[in-house]
């Protein structure tokens, strides 16, 4: 297989990725899927969208799982609801996910991937053994599919997540690199990061942004790829030091503005098909 095949974050009636048609028409080979509404994962659907895969010749790479609910606001607010931590829904996301995880058994794909939400830093938080008890749920029925979960990064710092990956102790679970939001969760220096957690990074996302001047208590900004603080000629060479060469998955989430989006994910491209030649991507490296 291509190293590095360029690939974008894509949904079908849920999330914020990029229509599938969008992804044809940008000519990429890959994409990560936002898992759709529930009532659409049928078999049915399944099928059709293989066959459409299969028509653009695009491989999917990922599905991700999203949650009714979930907002992504403000920091305290992505606290109280995105993922498998918040108490109140997690019962019901525990059984979705797995759900989740069978549609994208349907759609043949060996990768599931997903805001866990933010873990607590203190270990002996029962918080955070309720934590790893609900990961390794996951990652079991993962496992009796054939297939991986990856933790999506941001809310916890390189070390953290080491640490909480030990403690599931579950060979299937890995991560997906999300340089931006370490930067606009303001928890740590991306390339430092990825070096550090690098061989569990098994998919990326492409994304940049700048840092919060109050780093960890607000926003940074997303911004075009190449225009914040990531360094993305820096990332594919760590991406190569570390030895990954799976897809180079772009993020952009504005799907307010479609058409702004798609240019911005064009521009993405021709940058990354660049520094792929510049870096080094084609021979041996
Ligand atoms: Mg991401």
């Amino acid at each position: 297989m291509e190293k590095w095949p360029v690939g974008v974050f894509a949904s079908i009636d849920a999330g914020l990725g990029v229509k599938l048609e969008i992804a044809h028409e940008l000519g990429v080979p890959t994409i990560q899927l936002h898992a759709p509404e529930k009532s659409t994962r049928t078999q049915e659907n399944a099928d059709r969208f293989l066959q459409t895969l299969q028509d653009y010749n695009i491989r999917l790479t990922a599905v991700f799982g999203g949650f009714e609910g979930e907002s992504y606001a403000d920091i305290p607010t992505v606290m109280e609801t995105v993922g498998l931590v918040p108490p109140g829904p997690r019962a019901e996301r525990i059984q979705e996910i797995k759900e989740i995880a069978d549609f994208a058994k349907m759609l043949k794909c060996e990768v599931v991937a997903l805001h866990l939400g933010f873990v607590p830093h203190d270990a002996s938080d029962p918080l955070y053994q309720e934590i790893v008890a609900v990961t390794r749920d996951v990652c079991d029925h993962c496992q009796q599919n054939g297939q991986a979960l990856h933790l999506e990064t941001g809310q916890e710092t390189a070390d953290a997540l080491l640490q909480f990956i030990s403690d599931v102790q579950r060979d299937n679970l890995f991560i997906n690199f999300d340089p931006a939001n370490m930067i606009l969760y303001g928890t740590g220096e991306p390339i430092e990061a990825l070096k550090k957690i690098g061989k569990y990074v098994r998919s990326i996302h492409c994304k940049d942004g700048t840092w919060s001047d109050k780093p960890g208590e607000t926003w940074g900004a997303e911004v075009p790829l190449g225009e914040g603080d990531v360094g993305m000629e820096n990332y594919l060479r760590t991406l190569g030091e570390i030895g990954y060469t799976g897809p180079l998955t772009i993020e952009r989430e504005i799907p307010e503005e479609p058409t702004r989006q798609k240019a911005e994910i064009g521009a993405a491209i021709e940058l990354l098909n660049k520094l792929k030649a510049k870096v080094g991507c084609s021979s041996s490296g």
